[in-house]
């Protein structure tokens, strides 16, 4: 269901005279993907998609970058993203992971992970679902990967995700954008005389936007902060909806 821990596009104009990575999200979100009788998360990515970064990858003095960078693969902050190609839809699920593109648009504009409508969201904030036990104590100030959720489908994901036996349903007034996740490069003189070859993945790792480190890691997921938590009853929260 939700994918992976660790671990978004279309049409439109965020900040109009920029040119600047489009995650303008459908409208109307996305009908349920159903596999095998599992609902599959709009972030989860396909057999048929892959990471294709490295096609173009280089690493140069001012940090990372793409030998024919567009607009699109950088976000407003300066993160660069992995690119991805396929089709959704193609192939088995990969449970687990995140598809980087729809990771992004749904956190950037905090829809639900599972059917990319917008999350719900009432007075106390945002829904979301953290695997295990947590106060919140615990839970303010701490980072997530893992987009919102619409309450219907915060009940699927309850259901069918095994990382979700034990969960805190928690609301987030102020989930504000911290940074990225995804891999750090470094360059490797020694084979530099193979230019497609001179980079190396250091480390998975999450940085913060504005950061001297940031130009160094490829964006795999967008990072957010809980501030202003409440714990919800997640039982209790769905009566209401449907009241
Ligand atoms: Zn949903």
């Amino acid at each position: 269901m939700p994918g992976g821990h660790a671990s978004p596009h279309t049409a439109g104009h965020l900040h109009p005279g920029k040119h600047l990575m489009d995650t303008t999200p459908t409208p109307a979100g996305r009908p349920l993907a159903v596999w095998k009788g599992l609902t599959v998360s709009y972030v989860t990515p396909w057999a048929g998609e892959r990471n294709i970064s490295r096609d173009h990858l280089l690493l140069d003095n001012g940090g990372l970058r793409y030998s024919d960078e567009h607009s699109e693969d950088r976000d407003p902050r300066g993160g660069l993203w992995e690119r991805w190609d396929g089709t959704y839809g193609d192939g088995a699920p990969q449970f687990g992971p995140f598809n980087s593109e729809r990771q992004h648009t749904a956190m950037e504009h905090l829809l639900c992970q599972v059917c990319a409508r917008p999350a719900d969201r009432t007075t106390k904030g945002y829904l979301f679902l953290e695997p295990g036990r947590a106060t919140v104590s615990k839970l303010e100030g701490s980072r997530t990967v893992q987009p919102p959720l619409c309450l219907p489908c915060a009940l699927i994901a309850r259901a069918q995700c095994p990382r979700l036996r034990n969960y805190v349903a928690l609301r987030a007034r102020k989930p504000s954008v911290w940074g990225l996740y995804g891999t750090a490069y470094v360059s490797c003189p020694r084979l530099a005389q193979r230019p497609t070859s001179s980079l190396a993945v250091d480390r998975e790792c999450s940085v913060a936007y504005g950061t001297p480190e940031l130009p160094y890691v490829l964006g795999n997921q967008l990072v957010r902060e809980y501030r202003r938590v409440t714990i919800v009853n997640l039982d209790e929260e769905a009566a209401r909806h449907t009241a």
